[in-house]
């Protein structure tokens, strides 16, 4: 009997009424003669509320506890679950994390699932059960509960997908698949049938909040595909994540992101020697401070450098007191910032092979005068830091000159 594995996220979990209809659904699956096994995330916005609600008693709890509370709205949703298909006859068991087997690091609140023991769900597959498990946790090598980082519970469903070897894992959201770029700016926007594991990790990694994009590794890992699809439109196919080499189209540019949670530090006349990247960076990766854009450029004497680098948005206060003090040491002209700017970013695998894109994405944001502050590149993403207040029209602009609006669907 094949086994199936579904995962619904918080919106299609969010109310009684849409629980029972998964039930419905998934009732449906399992009387078409599969074993079904079910991921769950908290109920709509409960993990929020229930943080919300640890802050009321304590800012900064012990991590130990903060993974104690959080990981509880999962169980509520699993455990509705169960009692909903049982109300229609359908045998059922909730298991938590631990019970399911999910075991990660040692680590509170952004663990890594290292193993998933089977034996439980097996168990219960073999009794003729739906099987939903909280999705979101496991537990460590002491038995606790351990959390693995907001909106972990797309990589849950595709461990457990890839333990219980399913040939898929159906992801079960309120969108109806992945997409050109976000259809909320630009109207044109267009559902893509497939998507390498690659691009999508590059497009949730900049901010398409799809998927989380540890679960994209996850299944590139252990060649698990990927169905995105919609919980309330389920006749309509979604987007499938799978192996470039098994998708047929190849355009340069597949998909556009926008992140508008970035700032920009810059640290201006530096010494140009070796130590100082060192210094600036060490400095930051010590106070954790995430950086993803850097540039340096150098000033014709050659003994002087700029640096520029982009932070999340709210670490830029922090990353600005420590770039100030560094800058100090390394006696920079001036320290300055920028919170207003945001990236755009062209994503396909297909950019390797066909030399241009990043000239015609210059030319086009250039025709319409919006001007670049950084620029990085890999293989497959060219991104541009420009001016916050011009992102949403640099994406509706990139869009059309890519013709990401006239892709077959
Ligand atoms: N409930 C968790 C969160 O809100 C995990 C998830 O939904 O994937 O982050
Ligand atoms: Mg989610």
């Amino acid at each position: 009997m094949p086994t199936i594995v579904h995962k619904y996220g918080g919106t299609s979990v969010g109310t009684p009424e849409k629980i029972k209809a998964v039930a419905e659904y998934v009732k449906s699956v399992r009387d078409a003669g599969n074993s079904v096994v079910v991921i769950v995330s908290a109920m709509g916005h409960t993990t929020d509320e229930l943080i919300d609600l640890m802050h009321k008693i304590a800012p900064n709890p012990h991590p130990r506890e903060y993974d104690m509370l959080v990981s509880t709205g999962e169980q509520i949703s699993a455990a509705l679950l169960a009692m909903a298909l049982q109300e229609l006859d359908c045998p059922s068991v909730s298991l938590t994390g631990g019970q399911a087997g999910v075991v990660t690091e040692d680590i509170y609140k952004k663990a890594r699932i290292k193993d998933i023991k089977l034996e439980r769900i097996r168990k219960e597959i073999k009794e003729g059960k739906v099987v939903v498990v909280t999705g979101f946790q496991g537990i460590d090598s002491k038995g606790d509960i351990i959390t693995i980082g907001r909106g972990g519970s797309d990589t849950s469903a595709v461990a457990i997908a890839a333990a219980l070897k399913a040939d898929v894992c159906d992801i079960y959201t309120d969108v109806t698949g992945v997409f050109t770029t976000d259809p909320r700016i630009v109207k044109e926007a267009r559902k893509l049938k497939t998507i390498s594991y690659e691009e999508m990790l590059e497009l949730a990694s900049l901010g398409a909040q799809v998927l989380h994009p540890r679960s994209v590794e996850c299944a590139s890992i252990y060649g698990i595909k990927i169905h995105l699809r919609s919980s309330t439109r389920r006749d309509e196919t979604g987007t499938i994540i799978e192996e470039a080499s098994k998708m047929e189209n190849k355009e340069a540019v597949r998909g556009i992101a926008l992140d508008n949670n970035i700032a920009r530090i810059g640290l201006l006349k530096i010494p140009d020697r070796p130590g100082t990247a060192a210094k600036i960076f060490g400095a930051l990766a010590e106070e954790k401070v995430n950086v993803d854009m850097i540039v340096q450029s150098i000033h014709s004497a050659g003994t002087l450098a700029d640096m520029a680098f982009t932070v999340e948005k709210p670490d830029l206060k922090k990353a600005m007191e420590i770039a100030k003090k560094v800058g100090k040491e390394l006696k920079a002209e001036e320290v300055i910032s920028d919170p207003n700017v945001c990236k755009v970013s062209l994503v396909g695998i297909g950019m390797v092979s066909q030399p241009g894109t990043a000239s015609k994405m210059f030319d086009a944001l250039a025709k319409e005068k919006i001007n670049i502050e950084m620029i990085s590149t890999s293989e497959i993403k060219i991104s541009c830091v420009i001016k916050e207040d011009e992102g949403k029209k640099a994406v509706q602009l990139l869009h059309k000159t890519f013709g990401l609006d006239k892709i077959p669907q």
